[in-house]
């Protein structure tokens, strides 16, 4: 059974197989996603997420052994710090914050904790906080990316033209758009495109040399700082519903396989 974390009492959760249960721990960020999304985009498509996932999860699986944490609602996003609303932990408070959590539900006796990424870079820390939690704590704690960006059904949303699409653009505002049109603004929309970039061979900002970019590296084709990639404008409820249904249905498998892993 899938319930949201928060919404057992003290007695229900003593009920709770803690072994077997998966505790799925959203994280979010809160950032600019340029002039058209809300800086609390992630976290919006988090909760998306999750609603989506449930759903999906328990047409599977009726009796999936899952509680959904409360989405964490500010990460890692130093790139955009310049952007004006953007929130950032630094790394070290970051870590701090997922290995109290970790330590607390360990504390409790669960044994499987599962990091839903919904922004990339939260990626990095988790990584490296899921092998520390595993050898100091003894917790599993898998981690999965929400967004199937590669996914043919996925890309197929994605307007003709769009090649940069990513971060604020055209999939993310859809998703947006599918949960609340009204927090959208694509009449202010611009398209962003990695400047820096497009004159080097092989650094891009997923080259096969790589530097860590910056928002204001993201800019309009006339030259100004915009932070986001691609062109948001073509963004609709409808793309954003296929994006968050195609997305879920990549995920079950793995949450499949996450149930399945035998602990110590
Ligand atoms: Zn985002």
């Amino acid at each position: 059974m899938i319930r949201n974390y928060r919404d057992l009492t003290r007695l229900e959760m003593e009920e709770i197989d803690k072994r077997e249960t998966i505790v799925l721990i959203p994280l979010g960020a809160l950032e600019q996603h340029g002039n058209q999304a809300p800086l609390g985009t992630d976290d919006i498509i988090a909760e998306a997420m999750v609603n989506y996932l449930k759903e999906e999860l328990e047409a599977v699986c009726p009796d999936f052994p899952m509680l959904i944490f409360p989405v964490i609602p500010v990460g890692l996003s130093t790139e955009h710090k310049n952007f004006c609303g953007s929130v950032t932990f630094r790394p070290e408070t970051y870590y701090h914050i997922l290995y109290d959590i970790c330590s607390s539900l360990s504390h409790h006796g669960f044994k499987k904790v599962a990091f839903l990424i919904c922004h990339g870079g939260n990626a990095p820390m988790v990584q490296i906080l899921s092998r520390e939690v595993r050898s100091d704590l003894g917790l599993y704690a898998f981690y999965l990316s929400s967004g199937a960006f590669s996914h043919p059904d996925v890309k197929a949303t994605i307007s003709p033209g769009n090649i940069w699409d990513f971060h604020g653009g055209e999939m993310e505002t859809s998703m947006v758009m599918a949960v609340d049109p009204s927090l959208v603004k694509l009449s202010t929309a611009q398209p962003g495109i990695p400047s820096a970039f497009t004159d080097t061979r092989s650094l891009k900002p997923y080259g096969s040399a790589s530097i860590s970019w910056m928002s204001e590296d993201w800019k309009t084709p006339d030259g100004k700082p915009i932070g986001i990639g691609g062109d948001p404008s073509g963004a609709t409820a409808e793309k954003g519903d296929i994006i968050l249904r195609t997305s879920v249905k990549e995920l079950v498998p793995g949450l499949l396989d996450i149930r399945d892993f035998p602990i110590e």
